[in-house]
């Protein structure tokens, strides 16, 4: 079992795979970076796999493939039947814009993946295009298709931004309603890489807007899950993930693995360690190391806070790179 230094289990590895996106999401990565991470600098599959196997030996039994856009990365579907062969009944996910999943969603399934996230924040053509810098709606919308259509267990996540598509949250949730879909809001958190003209809508705002038309009873947290589930009156769930308010960090189960190697304890934050250049030699001493320090450092919780955004402070980290 993986302890922290504050004695939370940590069983959830994200690995974001490459920070390059074919999005420019205004909240993410609304240009391109100065400078991409050099592909030499990259770990391989072989590499990412090595720690993987530390990681699953010491007691992860949750993976999620991010990025960056994940299903940019050539032969992820190799890398997640590696994975999924390693051992059995792990829960296997991946979080993706949806923008190339016609084509690779029956290869995804058939690798062993089993759940999907879905970015979508918009269902209106104009939206979508000024949040993701590219027309990507109907792709987007075929790709959940496909997911669906391949027996892939799908969530869709909303950033809402005020003034650019808070007024879509009931359509959202009704479109996830139609097909059978979870849907998850996420609160915008501020970070030095986004457009710094952005304003987020708070979670208790986010749920002033679905009163409007219906009446919800809250369900709690599934686990360490960062997600407040809420039920309708028919009987739909959606979720809420509210990262200004913390309380999910005294539960937080998951660490993060950068494209190049870098060991992350805590979203928020820009401490990693590396273990680059022990996967690079196959030394699984040195990288159980590098993890059992990481662990001993996780900061017990982020900085994001409900202060009125100019008293806010804002993180460093790209969410590109932290696959967030
Ligand atoms: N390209 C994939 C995608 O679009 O889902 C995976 C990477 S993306 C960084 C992972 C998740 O982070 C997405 O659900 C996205 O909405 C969320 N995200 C990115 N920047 C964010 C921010 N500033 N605040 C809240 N969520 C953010």
């Amino acid at each position: 079992m993986l302890i922290d230094g504050h004695g939370r289990e940590v069983n959830y590895l994200r690995i974001s795979v490459t920070e390059r996106c074919n999005f420019r999401c205004q909240y993410c990565m609304p240009e391109k970076p100065f400078s991409w991470v050099p592909k030499e600098n990259l770990l391989s599959f072989e590499e990412l796999f090595l720690f993987v196997k530390v990681a699953i030996d010491g007691g992860v039994t949750k993976i999620r493939i991010t990025g960056g856009e994940p299903l940019l990365r050539e032969d992820l579907d190799k890398f997640i039947t590696q994975i999924n062969n390693y051992k059995e009944g792990l829960d296997l996910a991946l979080t993706t814009n949806g923008y190339l999943l016609p084509q690779v969603a029956q290869r995804l399934k058939d690798a062993g993946l089993k759940r999907l996230n879905i970015s979508l924040d918009s269902l209106k053509e104009d939206i979508a295009h000024k949040i993701a810098g590219k027309n990507v709606l109907k792709q987007v919308l075929k790709g959940i298709d496909k997911a669906l259509e391949v027996g892939l267990k799908v969530k869709i996540n909303m950033v809402p931004l005020k003034g650019i598509n808070d007024d879509e949250i009931l359509d959202i949730l009704e479109y996830g309603k139609q097909k059978g879909i979870k849907v998850r809001f996420i609160e915008y958190m501020e970070n030095s890489h986004a457009s710094q003209t952005l304003e987020g809508m708070h979670g208790r705002e986010i749920l002033t807007k679905v009163k409007e038309k219906h009446t919800i009873n809250a369900l709690g947290r599934e686990g360490a899950s960062p997600s407040f589930n809420y039920v309708l009156e028919d009987g739909t769930e959606f979720g809420l993930i509210d990262p200004h308010k913390h309380d999910f960090c005294e539960n937080c189960n998951r660490i993060r693995l950068t494209a190049e190697g870098n060991l992350i304890p805590c979203l928020y934050f820009d401490e990693a360690l590396s273990i680059a250049e022990f996967v690079k030699k196959g030394d699984i001493k040195g990288a159980s190391e590098v993890l059992a320090q990481v662990l001993k450092d996780k900061p017990k919780e982020n900085r994001w806070s409900e202060e009125e955004l100019e008293d806010r402070e804002i993180s460093k980290r790209a969410f590109y790179e932290t696959g967030g």
